[in-house]
């Protein structure tokens, strides 16, 4: 059989968390949809799940799969039921997740040698995959789940220190070396970065494993970030596929509703709320899968949008619904929908009636409001979101700002009330409100162009395919 005429093998490695697992997913189903036969492996809770996002596209012919592997939960000390980052309650809890997941070594070494793929696309938290991969003698592509603009700007901070020479947390510096003018506090950095935690080495590693791999993919598109996407070849000497937003690129073909988990709300007693609303009118509230604010912050969430006079969906996280002011949801009814843990966020974001997204800057949220043509109300918490902040607000200009100014793992900087609702005014009716809104939409059809036939995202997914099939593993006699 010629290698043209055999079938490209290539596993899904998410890390354990919706933010991770999600666009992987997604990409499994995109390389399906190239005849490529894929193969997620997940702990047997999401694996059930995958099994039913995946009904649909296998249905109809694609050939994407899911095996389990076991997460040694009990060995690394977690409690029973801990498959996931979004479960954990406490940072000891985290160190311990970390350890875990390098448990999962050698299950992985047994599933490639069962199922013998042609290529690991494995997520940044896995540095250890590159070892698997080149003693399989297979490639490892890695998967780190954000924009070119955020990574690099990142990379930046990371070898050039910009944080140390400031005099305080809240003095501004620039980003050295990196295109935009990018300014920013040492407050809104990780604390990985600035204080010498024992994620630190970990971190670093992740980098590391990154740049030892046979590449990157990105889930963005080129023209969204044109510079940054050169930038991260040139300069950081990365060879990276952009195939995003995968969101997209899997519409129709999945079904939306469940995307992550399973919904909390029915589509449409959720669709039928929005269809009495005029179009760019409603907010939508989110903070993705991993943020927890507590009560007083929430009670700021609720005066805002009480005073915006704005309709609204607002997603809260099941076990706070009790921290809403009291009466609220009563008072509200007609003119807020509350959803009580998990929003069919994109199927949301998709609606004409939605004007705005109040968001953490989570990648995948940022990148489903500019598919979807939505400006933002930028809110970022950890992570790498304050540097997708400054993408959408300061390169994009599709968003404003609430101010938040201090990275804090999950609970976030405390915002008031008054900077939240000015925020939502000005992304709904201000004076630029128009402007941002035909920006976002500009972009938005940049991106269902980009995932389209010939596209530059599909057009990289053909590349990055083409170049596998040209690789030894593939064209082994014996494969
Ligand atoms: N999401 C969702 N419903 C929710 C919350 C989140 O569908 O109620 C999805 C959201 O669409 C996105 C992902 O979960 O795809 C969250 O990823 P993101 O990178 O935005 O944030 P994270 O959860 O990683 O902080």
């Amino acid at each position: 059989m010629t290698s043209q005429n055999r079938q490209l093998h290539v596993f899904f490695f998410p890390f354990m968390a919706p933010g991770h697992s999600i666009p992987i997913i997604d990409l499994a189903i995109l390389f399906a949809g190239k005849g490529v036969k894929s193969t997620i492996i997940a702990p047997p809770p999401d694996a059930a799940h995958i099994s039913k996002v995946i009904e649909k596209p296998r249905n109809s012919g694609y050939e994407v799969d899911v095996l389990d592997i076991e997460f040694p939960t009990v060995e690394a000390g977690l409690p029973e039921g801990c498959e996931s980052l979004d479960k954990l309650s406490s940072p000891d809890m985290l160190v311990k997740f970390f350890l875990a997941t390098q448990l999962l070594k050698r299950p992985l070494e047994d599933l490639i040698r069962q199922h013998r793929p042609h290529c690991l696309v494995a997520d940044m938290f896995f540095p250890w995959t590159n070892d698997v991969a080149a003693a399989s003698g297979i490639p490892r592509i890695f998967f780190h789940g954000t924009c070119a603009f955020s990574f690099s700007a990142m990379e930046h901070v990371r070898l050039y220190e910009p944080h140390k020479n400031v005099s305080s947390d809240s003095e501004p510096f620039l980003i050295p070396k990196f295109p935009g003018d990018i300014m920013l506090t040492r407050s809104q950095l990780p604390d990985f970065v600035t204080q010498e935690t024992w994620f630190i080495k970990l971190f670093n590693e992740f980098i590391e494993s990154g740049s030892k791999s046979f590449g990157v993919i990105v889930n963005s598109f080129y023209e969204l970030e044109p510079v940054y996407a050169d930038h991260y070849t040139n300069f950081l000497g990365r060879k990276a596929w952009h195939v995003g937003p995968v969101s997209l690129s899997t519409k129709g073909i999945i079904d939306k509703t469940n995307r992550g988990k399973q919904s909390s709300i029915d589509e449409n007693e959720c669709l039928n709320w929005l269809k009495l609303k005029e179009p760019n009118s409603v907010i939508y509230i989110c903070f993705g899968s991993m943020a927890d604010f507590d009560s007083c912050q929430l009670i700021e969430i609720a005066k805002a949008l009480e005073a915006s006079g704005q309709s609204f969906v607002w997603v809260v996280r099941n076990e706070k619904e009790k921290l809403l002011p009291e009466g609220f949801e009563r008072k509200m009814e007609g003119k807020g929908l509350i959803i009580r843990g998990w929003a069919p966020q994109v199927l949301i974001l998709e609606n004409e009636a939605i004007g705005g997204f109040v968001t953490h800057c989570g990648w995948n949220s940022v990148l489903e409001a500019v598919s979807t043509g939505v400006p933002v109300i930028t809110w970022p918490v950890a992570a790498e979101q304050f540097y997708n902040e400054k993408l959408l607000t300061e390169i994009l200009k599709i968003g404003v700002g609430v101010g938040a100014r201090k990275w804090k793992r999950l609970v976030g900087d405390f915002v008031r009330s008054e900077a939240i609702e000015k925020a939502v005014r000005e992304v709904i009716a201000g004076e630029c409100a128009v402007e941002m809104r035909n920006r976002a939409k500009r972009l938005a059809e940049m991106a269902k162009k980009a995932v389209e036939n010939g596209g530059s995202s599909d057009s990289h997914l053909n590349a990055l395919i083409g170049e596998l099939k040209s690789l030894s593993p593939f064209n082994q006699v014996n494969n």
